[in-house]
């Protein structure tokens, strides 16, 4: 029988001796080089086109090589506006959207340094990602999800290692948002948490730890008050304008409830308030009745043409 409290230590740690060497470890490179993102919607497009800005290569995924391809085009719509703009210069634009190759399966981001998952904000959709792309991730690569709500260690469980699992949270639109919310799970190392880190500030982003909690830091705090805009604009208390214009200038914020809740996506937000209440079981995260209308409608918000606005004129008006 093994006695454990009597095992002898020294034979699994030898003392150091003075004088002697111990073989120095290789140090592997941390820095990402490649990226391989899946989901090529709001989130994933402006993932790919701040990575690629930063010089970095990107595979671009979806549910179809013609989606990623739409996200690739979406990439080069904004491009232009900026090269319009004089922002940036036409071959810097030729250079970044060069840098990124739409496919249609996963096998090319084996050779990629971190994989980020940028898909619908559905747990079953999620899980199915991880166990595919699971299959072709390098030994050593990372595997990050941008999840806005899910439980980053229950997702974990779905990738090869959770060691190399984290949350990597990014904010709408990538590239004028400067921060990122780095969320490591249970089992995530210190080595994956100091590499997302690095990637997040390679990046130009100022990065916060945020714990494995529904909604990490910020969300936490911001959905709850979207959620709350739609109650209000159910109950009759305001309008769309009002609550819009009430929120903006008393409380200072650069827009609106309603119109961020537009921008963020009512579908995505219905679901990550779906999550906050399922998992914490607190009824104040309740979706807002009216939300769930708006995404049975149809009405996602700026992306789908209407929400709280309709967005086909020049400029946005209440749709109802
Ligand atoms: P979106 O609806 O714009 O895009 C989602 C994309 O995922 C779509 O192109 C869809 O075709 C694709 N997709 C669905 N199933 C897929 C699969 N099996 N494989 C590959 N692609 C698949 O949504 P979004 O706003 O880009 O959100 C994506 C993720 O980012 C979500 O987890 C969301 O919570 C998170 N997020 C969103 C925001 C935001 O403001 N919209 C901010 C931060 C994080």
């Amino acid at each position: 029988m093994t006695c454990f409290g009597c095992r002898d230590k020294t034979a699994r740690f030898p003392p150091r001796s003075r004088g002697v060497k111990r073989p120095v470890k290789r140090q592997r490179s941390l820095a990402v080089q490649s990226v391989g993102i899946i989901g090529a919607g709001i989130m994933g497009s402006g993932i790919a086109q701040t990575v690629a800005s930063k010089g970095m290569d990107v595979i671009l995924t979806d549910v179809s090589l013609e989606n990623a391809e739409k996200g690739k085009a979406g990439i080069a719509k904004s491009l232009a506006k900026l090269v319009a703009k004089e922002k940036i210069i036409q071959a810097d634009a030729d250079a970044l959207l060069a840098r990124i190759t739409p496919a249609a399966d996963y096998s090319a981001m084996s050779a990629c340094d971190l994989i980020i998952e940028a898909a619908t904000e559905r747990e079953d959709i999620k899980h199915k990602i991880f166990e595919a792309a699971g299959k072709v991730l390098g030994a050593g690569a990372i595997m990050a999800s941008n999840t806005s709500s899910i439980p980053i260690t229950r997702m974990a469980a779905s990738s090869p290692d959770a060691a190399r699992f984290c949350g990597l949270h990014f904010f709408n639109p990538v590239p004028l948002m400067g921060l990122v919310e780095v969320i490591p799970g249970l089992a995530t190392s210190q080595d994956t948490i100091d590499r997302m880190k690095a990637f997040g500030e390679k990046l130009g982003k100022t990065v916060v730890l945020a714990g494995d909690e529904p909604g990490f830091v910020v969300n936490r705090i911001l959905c709850p008050m979207l959620n709350e805009a739609i109650f209000v604009l159910g109950a009759g208390i305001g309008s769309v304008e009002d609550i819009d214009a009430g929120c903006k200038i008393g409380l200072n914020h650069p827009m609106g409830p309603l119109t961020l809740a537009d921008f963020v996506g009512l579908d995505t937000l219905l679901e990550i308030m779906k999550v906050f209440h399922s998992t914490t079981g607190d009824p104040k995260y309740r979706p807002a009745p009216l939300l769930q209308k708006y995404v049975e409608a149809g009405w996602y918000g700026r992306k789908s043409g209407k929400g709280f606005y309709d967005y086909s004129g020049e400029t946005p008006v209440p749709s109802r």
